[in-house]
């Protein structure tokens, strides 16, 4: 954790939820008592069909909503697509890009992922732009070095504290119960905080959110968010469980 640093709890739900699981939302709702909201944020993001019904079920809450993607234009041709402002309209104050399954599933690179990031932050959404290495890039050394490099291409110019939020997310990780030691999250997490400092300048990095995700439970949290410059999560699948998700903001904070 960074201690001048306001965590951040953000749950993706995937392509899970119809409008009956917004039950979870409530649920989380419920649980983010005073304790909680003085200590960490937490932001739901459920599929874009649900972007608008949460965000008005859980405004009161004052838990924030994100879209999942966006594109990476600001409207027109584009059949499928939803805009950054759309998701901004519906409510969201985040949105992920660049996660993994967008990059593998959707030959998504650096460049698409920081126009896409370009474009949130047009719409003043704050992008979460996620960033990981495979198995194969960790066994070869190399995990700091992709890591870096997507960085680099990744995050918009420019970027502050206010309008950007990382997450490190291994791709090993994600959705595999695997989790990389402290002491590697701590190397990289250093070294994000570096390269954001001399990508944005240091007052700017130093205020950066950085996330860490992959296989976050309530068993694992409380050890990953003591590492320095983690300061929240990026949870996957223990954010369809409100207990779960509780469990891990409380971690958090
Ligand atoms: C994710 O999809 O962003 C993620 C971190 O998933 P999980 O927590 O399920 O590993």
């Amino acid at each position: 954790m960074t201690r001048s640093i306001r965590p951040l709890v953000a749950g993706n739900w995937k392509m899970n939820g119809l409008k009956a699981d917004l039950a979870i939302a409530a649920e989380v709702a419920k649980g983010y008592d005073i304790g909680l909201k003085s200590a960490v944020d937490i932001a739901i993001c459920p599929p874009a069909s649900l972007v608008y019904p949460a965000s008005a079920a859980l405004i009161g809450a004052r838990i924030a909503t994100g879209g999942q993607d966006c594109s990476t234009q600001a409207s027109g041709a584009f059949t499928g697509e939803v805009s950054a402002a759309m998701l901004a309209d519906a409510g969201a104050a985040f949105v992920i890009v660049g996660h993994s399954e967008r990059r593998t599933l959707h030959g998504e690179t650096n460049a698409t992922v920081k126009a896409k990031a370009q474009a949130a932050q047009q719409a003043l959404l704050v992008p979460i732009v996620c960033v990981g290495e495979t198995k194969g890039e960790r066994e070869a050394g190399k995990a700091i070095a992709v890591v870096k490099k997507q960085l680099r291409g990744s995050v918009p110019d420019g970027a502050t504290a206010a309008t950007l939020v990382v997450a490190y997310e291994p791709v090993w990780a994600i959705g595999t119960g695997l989790t990389p030691t402290a002491a590697d999250v701590a190397e990289m997490h250093e070294a994000i905080r570096a390269e954001l400092g001399r990508m944005l300048g240091k007052a700017a990095a130093a205020g950066v959110r950085l996330l860490y995700g992959g296989s976050v439970k309530p068993s694992n949290a409380a050890e990953l968010m003591t590492v320095a410059h983690v300061d929240g999560a990026l949870v996957g699948g223990a954010s369809l469980k409100a207990e779960d998700f509780l469990a891990i903001a409380r971690a958090c904070a």
